[in-house]
């Protein structure tokens, strides 16, 4: 089968990115996907003599992971072919936007916001990647609310995508948890031990007690006694990162989000005004500028709990995003009736994205796949 295989064995052994388990292309543990029943089929390579065909299968292909505890879980093949794979974990309570935020992340990859920077972007698998689009990208995208990511007691990835840059193909994953998963010990976290880079998402409306939130607070359901108390989900993830010498160093980012409520602090609303796609690697300077306001941001209004990823880990980056640009609000009346009630539901009016690709090509720079390399500052140098 070595000829199908687009880019050669990988070079260094490749493991699951849930369960850790050290993985090898076994012919025998290869499935496809039944698109009736959505059931894994096996699958013999050699049951295909038509090259072009056993290629395309090859690519739509699962190989079955030999740890079947807790559960039977399977990896794309394409995941297996490019050398390591990156893994990316967003982290945060339920309702801080990790879901909006990716999606708006690949929605704005999808319409091209990395090709200026020479990124090229395509799924690991087709079907996987479709089911985001339809489930996430595209729902955002309409203007509606997308619901809570359903806890789980085994984490699988949620898409993945190889990244080519400067001619070389890498699988990047991303994981979205639900925030109560995050707290379960064992199996169903272990995939945090091997995780390539950590995006810690702040949601503007929880951890600033600023009054002039009140009713954007009122209208997500944030409870007001509990604005400024620290995300348990932060200390569930950074008390099970290994460390070395005190610190992690796993590259991390922390995401202020729902930037859009804030538009008009200083010196937010002068990030917000310089939004704009890529056209070249960051700047190394403006990401120390804007980590400095960031940290300086979230010190001045007692959210220190929030900046503790930067604290413990030896490679953390800071960034003002709104993933949606705008507060969801209740439904309108539909045909004249009264108007919905309870949880938001859509974004009146549509979205628009800001600085979503910011702390993901942060990431990108921290693992060494831009020219530039990033100077994450240290607390000393705040
Ligand atoms: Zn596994």
């Amino acid at each position: 089968m070595d000829q199908d295989i687009p880019q050669g064995q990988p070079q260094q052994p490749v493991h699951c990115p849930s369960c850790l388990q050290e993985l090898h292309l076994d012919e025998r543990q290869l499935f496809l996907s039944d698109p009736e029943t959505n059931n894994m089929v096996p699958w013999d390579p050699g049951s295909e003599p038509n090259q072009m065909r056993r290629q395309d299968q090859l690519n739509r292909a699962f190989l079955k992971c030999p740890n079947d505890q807790p559960d039977r879980h399977f990896l794309p093949v394409p995941y297996l072919m490019f050398g390591k794979p990156m893994t990316i974990a967003f982290v945060g309570q339920s309702g801080t936007g990790k879901t909006h935020l990716l999606a708006a992340i690949m929605a704005e990859i999808g319409r091209g916001g990395l090709d200026s920077l020479g990124i090229r972007c395509r799924s690991v698998n087709t079907s996987q990647h479709h089911e985001f689009l339809a489930r996430a990208v595209n729902q955002l995208e309409a203007g509606r609310v997308l619901p809570a990511t359903r806890p789980t007691d085994f984490v699988e990835f949620t898409d993945a995508l190889l990244i080519t840059v400067n001619g070389q193909t890498r699988p990047v994953a991303f994981f979205d948890i639900a925030g109560e998963s995050l707290h379960l010990p064992g199996k169903a976290t272990e995939f945090l031990l091997g995780v390539d880079a950590l995006v810690f998402v702040v949601d503007a409306l929880r951890a600033l007690r600023l009054k002039q939130l009140s009713l954007a607070r009122e209208v997500a359901g944030v409870q007001p006694h509990t604005a400024g108390l620290a995300d348990p989900t932060f200390s569930a993830v950074l008390d099970r990162l290994p460390r070395d010498g005190g610190l992690c160093d796993v590259p991390t980012v922390i995401v202020l989000n729902k930037c859009d409520v804030l538009r008009f602090e200083p010196p937010i609303d002068q990030w917000l005004r310089e939004d704009g796609r890529p056209k070249s690697a960051p700047d190394p300077n403006e990401v120390y500028r804007e980590s400095q306001d960031v940290f300086a941001f979230l010190t001045h209004h007692q959210a220190t709990p929030w900046l503790r990823p930067f604290m413990e880990c030896r490679r953390c980056t800071l960034h003002f995003v709104s993933a949606t640009g705008m507060s969801p609000a209740v439904a309108p009346a539909v045909n004249g009736g009264s108007p919905a009630s309870g949880s938001p539901t859509a974004f009146v009016g549509g979205i628009r994205p800001r600085r979503v690709l910011g702390p993901l090509l942060s990431v990108f720079q921290m693992w060494g796949l831009l020219d530039t390399p990033v100077s994450a500052p240290r607390l000393r140098e705040v």
